[in-house]
């Protein structure tokens, strides 16, 4: 007689476990399908220059599949190439300050493709401690030696420098996600220049946002285009589109095309999005003043939350970061402020390796006084005790 088949063990029990904990400490996140014609103010997405619904971004999207289909077909370097792709990538040197540029299905990927390949065994990268997590996934890849320095200690990063002979690259958010503070460009690029290390600066937050015309914060710093810079980018926020890009020297980029894993092994940027991002750039060439605009925005939010009493980083672009007392208060007041008509971000560990929660306001070019007016009420009203 054969034996019946015992029941298979549940081989992700270990999950329940996990799951139980993260319950337990209030830290389950969930999906939210976002509705077509949301009634909510938006203040959490990165739409920083209002594009991504912009009529010309939205035609440029649909031109885009209408000429050359809904997908790229390929990888880059076999089908995945349309004149779209190499027309964003001469407009985004143009535009930024670059000698070229290569656009990738990602920032996330631009982040890996540039550290991967300009780094690798018996070499150094030194990563700003505040680093957005592509960046830290793109040190991990690299099986290089990484250090990481504490966030924006250009002492340390000059020290860990000097302390290597071979070759080393520095790698720096230019403003960070989480509290929307800027990198000390100028002295890490002279720490660079001290060195004779390579410096890669992830402008995922100043493209559109800092520079004169929202041509970023390397331009901004007068590091566009210098010897030894590569910049990464995000097509996602400011441009309104999807996709990433990396800028730096011609040979950097051959380079990148020849080497980069996460280029090469990726399809290319569906046409779509390409189109799209282009529309979102030659909407920002012909109307800079958005950028300083949302910069207007991000300096009032501030001015005004910090005038009553709560506690925010200066920004230094787009992201107002607000303290929150405990990751249980930043959820509920999130929450309150949904409720209340108000979509905001909400920052808590693991995302936030110091352990703070805090709401993450994002400005936008296309709010009007009012919109303003009703978000810093709606945080004031819903703010947690402890807060201010
Ligand atoms: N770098 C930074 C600083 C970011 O904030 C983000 C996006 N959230 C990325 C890279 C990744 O870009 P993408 O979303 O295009 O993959």
């Amino acid at each position: 007689m054969t034996q019946p088949t015992p029941e298979p063990e549940d081989v992700f029990a270990w999950i329940d476990g996990a799951e139980r904990l993260r319950e337990e400490a209030g830290l389950v996140r969930t999906l939210r399908p976002r509705p077509a014609d949301s009634p909510l103010l938006d203040l959490a997405s990165n739409d920083y220059l209002g594009l991504s619904r912009h009529p010309e971004t939205v035609r440029g999207a649909c031109a885009a599949a209408e000429r050359w289909g809904a997908g790229a077909t390929g990888s880059r370097l076999v089908t995945g190439t349309t004149e779209l792709h190499t027309e964003l990538e001469r407009g985004l040197a143009a535009f930024a300050g670059f000698e070229a540029a290569l656009v990738l299905s990602s920032g996330y990927a631009a982040n890996l493709a540039a550290v991967t390949a300009l780094s690798g065994r018996g070499t150094l990268v030194v990563s700003d401690a505040g680093n957005h997590a592509s960046i830290v996934d793109g040190c991990r890849l690299s099986r290089a030696e990484v250090e990481v320095t504490p966030h924006g200690d250009v002492e340390q990063v000059r020290k860990t420098l000097a302390g290597h002979g071979g070759r080393a690259l520095l790698v720096t958010d230019s403003v960070f996600s989480v509290d929307g503070d800027a990198a000390p460009l100028a002295a890490y690029a002279a720490a660079c220049r001290e060195a004779g290390a390579a410096l890669v600066v992830d402008d995922a937050h100043g493209l559109g946002v800092l520079g004169e015309g929202g041509r970023g914060a390397l331009h901004a710093a007068g590091l566009a285009g210098a010897p030894g810079v590569v910049a990464t980018m995000t097509l996602s926020k400011s441009l309104g589109s999807q996709g990433g890009a990396v800028l730096g020297p011609a040979k950097v980029i051959r380079h990148l095309v020849n080497t980069a894993r996460a280029f090469i092994f990726d399809t290319g940027l569906a046409p779509a999005a390409a189109g799209a991002a282009l529309a979102g750039l030659r909407l920002l060439e012909r109307e800079p003043q958005r950028a300083d605009r949302v910069r207007e925005v991000a300096a009032e939010l501030y001015g005004r939350l910090t005038a009553s009493g709560l506690t925010a980083v200066r920004p230094d672009a787009a992201v107002v970061s607000v303290r929150a007392p405990s990751a249980a208060a930043a959820l509920r007041w999130a929450a309150d402020c949904r409720e209340e008509g108000l979509s905001v971000g909400c920052f808590r560990p693991p995302s936030v390796p110091d352990g703070i929660s805090r709401l993450r306001l994002t400005a936008r070019a296309d709010l009007t006084g009012d919109e303003i007016g009703r978000a810093v009420g709606t945080v004031l009203r819903t703010a947690p005790a402890g807060a201010t």
